[in-house]
């Protein structure tokens, strides 16, 4: 018998019927799961200049546990490190972080949409599928402030400058949470664009709010310190307001909360 990895995988009793072909789990509005990530969204919404989107639906990302074991291996090397000797509480500094990408397909849009689309431009399904690669770094955006890693943030509002809806259709927006092994940070506020890796004894490089940076972001170096674990969907709709939430809570079959 082989042993379940964790609640992420294929494999779990929680996510029977699921599989390669349907990744995405809607969670219930009154599942602990939906209530973090909404929290982490809305205090992670620091952008003044633009209002707080409400989240419409949250959905969990299962994987294989071929696509997780990598993950754990890396997070026990992180454990073994002599600078998280001394940490008890959440020993491998995991953390949920957001990362805003371009979607070209309607994934998420409602409760039915969970089927991956195949388009190479479509950046979603492409992680959601085979994780992050660090190697696509800067493959959208030029400048990496520091240097080539996989670039997440707790600041969701700066996560949303990232997103791009492909599908003009789309009337919602989308952003991956992850999971990030930030284990011992390097903290920093001067760029230093030319990183290949953390330096000496840090897992991770997290830019703080000072100098060149106004909002904080998490960079890792290694594909396997992170997986995609939900998927946020939030923002405005064109349509009036009550058409809007009928429409939202037949598609989600759950009221919404006002
Ligand atoms: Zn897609």
């Amino acid at each position: 018998m082989s042993m379940i990895i964790d609640e992420f995988s294929f494999d779990h009793p929680e996510n029977k019927g699921y599989g390669k072909s349907k990744r995405l789990r809607l969670l219930s509005s009154s599942d602990p799961q939906f209530s973090t990530i909404e929290k982490n969204f809305s205090k992670g919404w620091k952008h003044s200049n633009k209002p707080k989107p409400k989240v419409h639906a949250v959905f969990k990302i299962l994987s294989s546990d071929s696509n997780l074991k990598p993950y754990h291996r890396y997070r026990a090397l992180v454990l073994s490190s002599p600078a998280l000797r001394n940490r008890t509480k959440n020993p491998a500094n995991e953390q949920l972080l957001f990362h805003g990408t371009n979607r070209f397909c309607r994934l998420g849009e409602d409760g039915s949409r969970v089927r991956l689309c195949n388009l190479s431009r479509c950046h979603l399904c492409c992680i959601i599928r085979n994780s992050f690669d660090v190697r696509k770094c800067g493959t959208k955006n030029k400048f990496r402030r520091f240097g080539t890693g996989i670039y997440t943030t707790a600041c969701s509002s700066k996560a949303d400058d990232y997103t791009l809806n492909g599908d003009q259709s789309s009337k919602f927006q989308v952003q991956l949470v992850s999971r990030v092994v930030v284990g011992n940070p390097h903290k920093r506020r001067q760029n230093s664009t030319g990183l290949t890796e953390p330096p000496c004894g840090h897992h991770s490089v997290v830019g703080e709010p000072g100098v060149d940076l106004n909002y904080e972001e998490t960079v890792v170096y290694d594909n396997d310190a992170i997986r995609p674990a939900y998927l946020v969907v939030y923002g405005e709709m064109p349509e009036s307001k009550s058409k809007l939430r009928a429409l939202i809570t037949t598609l989600f079959k759950t009221p919404l909360a006002s």
